[in-house]
């Protein structure tokens, strides 16, 4: 009471004394507001991150975040963080958390994690006390602090993760751990800091970020949280990531209830992916796959029979548990089997048997990006009745959703006209019409991305020499080799694109920077077709002699390549026309160099590659 004076201001306090801090803790002033964190999967609430708040009236309301600070810099952190966990476990507990399906999400200091106090079974105790099994309780440990001692914090988390805490890195890219912490740590959740999600859909740099994140982490295993989702096209971008769960004040702010209320689930359309009529997401089997909800194992058996009841056209529904792919339950098979029956009898025998006990678990599942003519092949390989059944999709082994065989089929006679429309007939590569629609909805989704034109050198000297016929091998030759440096494992996506302009000029679309490599081994590969192309003779002269237009007789090099490089992650265009300029830009500052090279556009600064020029 000797502070409440002091401890009233009317104002929202900038700075936290210790006075205050102290006060806070001595008089239990602190309580806990909950947020929930959804499920992407199915809207529904899969946990609720504890977060302290000052009780009302006893100081206006200020940045919880200063408070954690102060402690940590007046050394009592340990003692703060206590009281938090203390006041979350109990706070859930009195609001009904056990009877929740859900995790309780709760923030720890690393330090406090190490201190010499808190290993001893304090947070065990106070779970127990409150009646949280510890399997339902996650540590966020924040990477905004610095930890000095890794391996004593790496058996503190072991310590924790063996007696059933569930462990989650907060605050994920923007602290001093970054990739050594994950590694230390080998959480089970990961949140993305807040900071990469804010307006992810008007930066590309955020934009390949999250998405590089998400896409590492699911790799290892790890379950990707966004956090400070605040709009619309923030949430469908991470949706679309398959970020497993989502977290921010556009789907629900923190309250001092335990929320009950679910999301409708994102990016829940007729079609998963954003851009169906691209050359690139037509030829993957995620473009066309629908988000058909599926059942879960426990579910009664008539579940599945009103699904299929009220939906004609639904041929067949998934069978999920968590995120895995169970079986699938095709509807003709089903409808004959368990509902008709051999006698007639089955709908009265299937009455009370669940989903598990009827699903088919040799069913055809996919990755979203396989291709479709994969595809295709996979479904020739598989025999007997399941040929025509629905296929499952899953994206980093996570079910995404279902394809019917006739979308299938669609999808593939599409490409084919599509192909034939802009294909060159020399190469067969996609040709111009479709370079450019793939150009316009790359820059439309705000993706970074390099283009390289290539042109190859002294082409039209060596038709007139050696004849169309050898020309055309020249070509076709060129276009195998960027193709086999592009595409080796013969996959085609929007960051390994090939396309043929037209005579001697190609195309090449990739991931942004990654495209110097790829050109170097494109110009390293042509010096390997040389003596095919001209003669041995010739290729160890370096040249070969033929007449000019004039009749002047002269040395002509040999078949050489000029490369143009534009990263839009380092200028960003707008238009198609805009990245053609530029592109031809770099192009024609390449030709002015002697033999192949490279000349790179790095931000608006046309720059010249000198390795590759030494290589060339
Ligand atoms: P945090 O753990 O990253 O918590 C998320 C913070 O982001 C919370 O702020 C939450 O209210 C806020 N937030 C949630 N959704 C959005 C959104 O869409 N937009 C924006 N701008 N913010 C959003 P809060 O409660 O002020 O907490 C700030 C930080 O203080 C926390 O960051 C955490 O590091 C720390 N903290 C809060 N409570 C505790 C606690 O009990 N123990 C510990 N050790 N730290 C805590
Ligand atoms: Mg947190
Ligand atoms: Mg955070």
């Amino acid at each position: 009471m000797f502070l409440q004076s002091a401890l009233l201001p009317t104002n929202m306090p900038t700075t936290v004394s210790r006075e205050l801090l102290l006060h806070l803790l001595d008089t239990n002033s602190l309580t806990s507001w909950f947020q929930p964190i959804f499920s992407r999967q199915n809207g529904e609430i899969y946990g609720y991150e504890a977060l302290t708040r000052v009780r009302e009236g006893i100081v206006p309301p200020f940045d919880i975040s200063k408070l954690f600070s102060k402690a940590q810099a007046e050394g009592i952190i340990a003692s703060l963080d206590m009281q938090c966990r203390e006041n979350a476990f109990c706070r859930a507990a009195e609001l009904g958390f056990l009877k929740k399906n859900a995790y309780l999400y709760v923030n720890i200091c690393p330090g406090t994690l190490i201190h010499q106090d808190h290993r001893g079974g304090i947070t065990d105790q106070l779970a127990e006390d409150c009646g949280i099994p510890k399997e339902r309780i996650v540590l966020e440990i924040t990477e905004q602090e610095a930890i000095k001692n890794y391996d004593l914090f790496q058996r503190s988390i072991e310590h924790y993760r063996k007696r059933g805490y569930k462990i989650a890195i907060d605050d994920f890219g923007v602290g001093y751990g970054g990739l050594k912490m994950l590694s230390i740590v080998e959480p089970d959740y990961v949140k993305i800091d807040r900071h990469f999600i804010d307006e992810l859909d008007r930066f590309p740099f955020k934009y390949n970020l999250v998405d590089a994140m998400a896409t590492v982490c699911h790799k290892l295993g790890i379950t990707v949280i966004a956090e400070g989702i605040e709009r619309q096209e923030e949430l469908d971008i991470v949706s679309q990531f398959g970020i497993d769960l989502l977290q921010g004040y556009y789907l629900e702010r923190p309250s001092p209830q335990l929320s009950d209320q679910c999301i409708p689930i994102p990016g829940q359309r007729s079609e998963v992916y954003d851009c169906p009529d691209t050359l690139t997401s037509s030829c993957v089997i995620g473009s066309i796959c629908k988000q058909v909800e599926p059942l879960a194992p426990a579910e009664p058996l008539m579940v599945a029979f009103q699904r299929f009841h009220s939906s004609n056209s639904l041929q067949g529904v998934p069978v999920v548990a968590g995120d895995r792919v169970m079986g699938m339950i095709p509807r003709m098979r089903f409808l004959e089997q368990h509902m008709i029956g051999p006698h007639g009898y089955g709908y009265a025998l299937s009455r009370y048997r669940t989903v598990k006990d009827v699903l088919e678990p040799d069913f055809l599942v996919v990755e979203a990006t396989t291709p479709v003519e994969k595809v295709v092949a996979q479904i020739q390989g598989r025999r007997g009745i399941s040929l025509y059944d629905d296929l499952c999709v899953t994206k980093n082994g996570k079910y995404l959703g279902t394809v019917a065989i006739s979308s299938l089929l669609d999808a593939i006679t599409q490409k084919s006209i599509q192909l034939a429309k802009g294909a060159s007939p020399l190469t067969g590569l996609p040709g111009n019409e479709f370079i450019q629609r793939m150009v316009v909805s790359l820059i439309e989704q705000k993706v970074s991305f390099d283009v390289c034109y290539l042109d190859i050198d002294d082409f039209k000297p060596y038709n007139d020499y050696y004849g169309f016929e050898k020309g055309d091998m020249v070509i076709k030759g060129i276009a195998k080799l960027i193709m086999d440096v592009v595409q080796p494992d013969g996959n085609n996506d929007r960051f390994r694109f090939v396309g043929h302009i037209g005579g001697d000029d190609f195309i090449v679309i990739s991931r942004p920077h990654s495209s110097q490599q790829l050109c170097q081994k494109i110009i390293d590969g042509l010096h390997h077709l040389l003596p095919a192309f001209h003669g041995e003779r010739e290729f160890i002269k370096g040249c070969y002699q033929a007449t000019d237009r004039q009749g002047q007789l002269r040395s002509i090099p040999l078949l050489s390549l000029s490369i143009g490089i534009v990263s839009t992650e380092d200028c960003p265009v707008t238009s198609y026309g805009e990245l053609a300029f530029l592109a031809s830009g770099v192009k024609r500052a390449a030709k002015l160099k002697k033999g192949s090279a490279i000349v790179c556009n790095r931000r608006g600064v046309i720059q010249e590659n000198s390795s590759c020029l030494a290589a060339a």
